[in-house]
């Protein structure tokens, strides 16, 4: 049994924290959002009214938060009230040098740390079933693992700091950009008289077969558990999608780094996003391109 600190408890965090008390941890959870934080004590989450409340005695925090400004805070708090040896684990999605300066303060105060941001989405943070990208030194891997393996099926660690965003945002572009792919032939097969029956039999077992095809076909029909046959609700948003891979584009940057095929697919996003369909599932972009002729 680890005692845990759970700060972030919304969409993904909730569930993870309900997993952990699962697993028979004592998690403390603290959370901005009133509803968020009643709904996390429903599942075993114990309350704080406080931050510094949810860190008495734990032994390892987990943030799950929406973007670095609030990981670099509220890190920053917490690295005031813990004691040396703590172990600070974020899991939420944020840009690569936000995460190595939240590493650089833990280190500075003492601390272990890993960024380890996930994919899996709400259903698999539901089901326990996340994969985990981990950037950190081995001890903190080593110490983070039993907690991330019972939120997790997949762990996997990637190298040193922010190694664990690396690998989320590069995964997300090559999403974003073979979906756009996918869609972009679906749309140009109805115009030639295909039938999408015959072009997911053809590209699912040839050389275009990809998650985007395979798994989560944007069109309803050949794969009944994707979004497409449920109206396009999320899945994964649109919303979040564009958030990632307007992070790939600026690790880009700062990297100096020729995305050019991310670059674009930012932009038909930031497009789609626009139009309202922030909180529809990202396969639902095809209409975009079906709307565009
Ligand atoms: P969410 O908005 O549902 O949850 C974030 C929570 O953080 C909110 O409840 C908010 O009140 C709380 N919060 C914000 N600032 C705080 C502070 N200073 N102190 C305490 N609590 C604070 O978002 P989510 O969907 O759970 O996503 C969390 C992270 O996980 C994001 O970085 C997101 O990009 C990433 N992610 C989300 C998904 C998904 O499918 N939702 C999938 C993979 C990764």
């Amino acid at each position: 049994m680890t005692r845990i600190a759970f700060i972030g408890l919304g969409n993904m965090g909730g569930p993870m924290a309900a997993n952990l008390v699962k697993a028979g941890h004592a998690v403390v959870g603290f959370d901005l959002a009133h509803d968020v934080l009643k709904a996390a004590e429903a599942t075993g989450v114990k309350a704080a009214n406080v931050l510094t409340e949810a860190l008495a005695d734990a032994e390892a925090v987990i943030t799950m938060l929406p973007m670095g400004r609030h990981v670099l805070t509220v890190w920053t708090d917490i690295l005031r009230s813990v004691p040396k040896g703590t172990l600070l684990i974020d899991s939420s999605t944020i840009d690569v040098d936000s995460a190595r300066k939240a590493h650089a303060m833990a280190g500075d105060a003492g601390c272990l740390s890993l960024d380890a941001p996930v994919s899996g989405g709400t259903g698999g943070a539901a089901a326990g079933t996340l994969t985990f990208m981990a950037g950190g030194s081995q001890e903190s891997f080593a110490g983070a693992r039993p907690l991330l393996e019972v939120m997790g099926k997949k762990i996997v660690h990637c190298g040193d700091a922010g190694a664990g965003q690396a690998a989320k945002i590069c995964n997300n572009m090559i999403l974003g950009v073979s979906m756009i792919g996918v869609c972009e032939a679906f749309v140009l097969g109805e115009k030639l008289g295909l039938s999408h029956q015959a072009l997911f039999d053809v590209a699912s077992t040839s050389s275009g077969q990809c998650w985007s095809i395979n798994t989560y076909c944007p069109v309803p029909g050949p794969v009944p558990t994707s979004p497409a046959n449920n109206d396009y609700k999320p899945g994964f948003m649109a919303a979040l999608m564009l958030k990632d891979l307007r992070l790939a584009q600026e690790a880009a940057l700062s990297s100096g780094a020729s995305t050019p095929l991310g670059a674009e697919a930012a932009q038909l996003f930031a497009l789609f996003d626009k139009q309202g369909n922030g909180a529809r599932d990202f396969s639902a972009i095809i209409e975009m391109f079906r709307e565009a002729d």
